[in-house]
């Protein structure tokens, strides 16, 4: 490890490579895309979108115009979608850069024909449950065959499930129902419905082309079952010091851990600020030489302690696993109470960096 850093995150571009040909096989008649929102969920634009590229990957999907700004500048020949819509103003950097926004209203819709005329494609978002984005199926379903379609160069439909990690759940089959009809009203355009775990759902999900985003990075999209991703994240922080503490004494702000018989702790030089949820304070853990090694008390800024009294391994200079081997971001988000995704997104910027082929 750096001695100037206090943690070391490792991106393992392999596996990321993997886990898209995985995804891309799970449906062969349909083109595998890569969802690379929010730096590429934390782990890196500038490595992650070539290394996809590489990989064969040619259809990439982000949030904010800024992002396929970003993106097109590393990728020149790919297609770049823009999830988030048309930000009234915006058609001439759309155009600029070849981004195709993903259009989720009448007045978007609109505004795209106008300035465009048919000369810049886009997608059209139709809303089957979200709520969110995209025009409702009836909206949508009475535009087909309008010339707007075409004056605003649609080439793709899309929708986007609301519980698709959930296979049972009702709503993925009405949503499936519901976007067929969307589908059979256009029948000259590409479709596509399918996120991480739509993919692994169904063959009605999947359509002509994958939105997978989270399972490129290693998230379990089958929630409850083997994880068929391989992990790409992992991340290290320094072991600063160790200490014996007594039974009864406590660590950490507001003493909110007690030692019930004498422990050894460490201290790691990673904290909140650093993207490690502070809601894993007392219920978290990370491995230190395989070790399970629960997080003792709250998590400080720059800082976490741990129980190593089970870590013979444990000393000053060494270094303890927080995501990796063992701990995925399933379980390091389940244990902040909250998701992997948010996870991996909130993957901080002070570490030191480093990307495996
Ligand atoms: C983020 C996003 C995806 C990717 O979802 P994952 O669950 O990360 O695979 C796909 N489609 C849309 C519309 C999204 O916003």
């Amino acid at each position: 490890m750096s001695p100037g850093h206090g943690a070391r995150l490792t991106v393992d571009l392999a596996a990321l490579t993997a886990n898209w040909r995985t995804l891309a096989a799970c449906a062969p008649e349909a083109e595998c895309g890569a969802v690379v929102k929010a730096d590429a969920y934390g782990c890196g634009l500038a490595a992650v979108a070539p290394a996809l590229w590489r990989a064969g990957c040619r259809t990439f999907f982000v949030a904010h115009l800024s992002e396929g700004v970003a993106a097109r500048k590393i990728l020149p020949e790919a297609v770049i979608y823009v999830l988030n819509g048309l930000p009234p103003g915006s058609v001439e950097a759309f155009r600029a850069y070849d981004l195709r926004p993903v259009l989720g209203d009448r007045d978007e819709l609109l505004e795209w024909a106008a300035a465009t005329d048919g000369a810049s494609p886009a997608a059209l978002h139709v809303d089957t449950g979200m709520n969110r984005l995209g025009l409702p199926v009836a909206e949508a379903l009475a535009l087909a065959g309008d010339p707007v379609i075409a004056r605003a160069g649609i080439d793709l439909v899309m929708s986007h499930l609301v519980s698709a990690e959930a296979p049972d759940d009702a709503l993925n089959a009405r949503q499936a129902a519901d976007f067929a009809r969307i589908r059979a009203a256009f029948p000259g355009l590409r479709a596509s419905l399918a996120n991480s775990s739509g993919t692994c759902l169904a063959e009605a999900a999947r359509h002509d082309l994958l939105r997978p985003g989270y399972s490129l990075f290693g998230g379990n999209p089958e929630p409850g079952r083997a994880n068929p991703m391989r992990p790409v994240v992992r991340l290290e922080a320094t072991i600063l010091q160790v200490r014996d503490v007594a039974a009864g004494e406590t660590c950490g702000y507001n003493a909110r851990w007690q030692a019930p018989t004498s422990r050894r702790l460490a201290t790691l030089s990673l904290g909140y600020a650093d993207g490690y949820p502070r809601s894993a304070s007392n219920s978290g853990h990370a491995l230190v030489g395989g070790v399970a090694c629960p997080i003792a008390g709250l998590i400080s800024m720059d800082l976490i302690i741990l129980d190593v009294t089970d870590a013979p391994e444990a000393r000053r200079g060494g270094t303890a696993t927080l995501i990796g081997d063992e701990l995925d971001i399933d379980t390091v988000g389940r244990a902040a109470g909250t998701i992997g995704y948010e996870i991996l997104t909130g993957l901080g910027s002070r570490y030191v960096r480093s990307y495996v082929e």
